[in-house]
């Protein structure tokens, strides 16, 4: 493991360099920090996943949350409390999608996997994987729905995005 102080230039220099980039023609965004539509997303990290533009959505549009399977964990909960409070957010979307590595594999798979390829023993941690992603979604939107401390008349629906299509199907959860 790198424990090595300092910021890891090298090894971050496209990020600098595009961020600098960025900055040169900032025009600054007027946003307030709330989510102009009122929208929280709950979605997986898979990186073929555009969340603004497969919904239509601009910059400020959307609170975004995203973890490994777009599962309804206890800090999707807590943020929610916050978004839905503080910040003006009236509907959710919970939008796993298709093709999810967490919903390829078993739990006990993909420690195996690590253990094999990396050595190291991950069984201390739950990666909440799905064999059944049309159940986990429903649990998901249940959960979301159940959660006390989320305001009564907050609208949750679930859908699935397709990675090969790009098209996004609703359920009726
Ligand atoms: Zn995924």
């Amino acid at each position: 493991m790198n424990s090595a102080s300092g910021f890891p230039s090298t090894t971050f220099a496209d990020v600098l360099e595009g961020n600098a980039a960025y900055a040169a023609d900032f025009p600054g965004t007027g946003l307030s920090g709330r989510a102009r539509k009122g929208l929280a997303l709950v979605t997986c990290m898979d990186s073929r996943i555009e969340p603004l533009q497969l919904l239509g959505m601009d910059q400020g549009d959307v609170k975004i949350l995203r973890n490994a399977g777009a599962r309804v964990t206890d800090d999707v909960l807590r943020t929610l409390v916050l978004a839905t409070y503080q910040l003006d957010e009236n509907r959710i979307l919970e939008m796993p999608h298709t093709h999810c590595k967490m919903a390829s594999a078993t739990e006990d798979e993909i420690h195996r996997q690590i253990l094999d390829e990396n050595g190291v023993d991950t069984y201390s941690v739950e990666f909440r994987t799905v064999s059944d992603q049309e159940e986990a979604l429903a649990y998901d939107v249940r959960r979301i729905r159940s959660y006390p401390l989320l305001p009564r008349d907050l609208v949750v629906a679930g859908a699935v995005y397709d990675v090969h299509t790009g098209r996004l199907s609703p359920r009726d959860y």
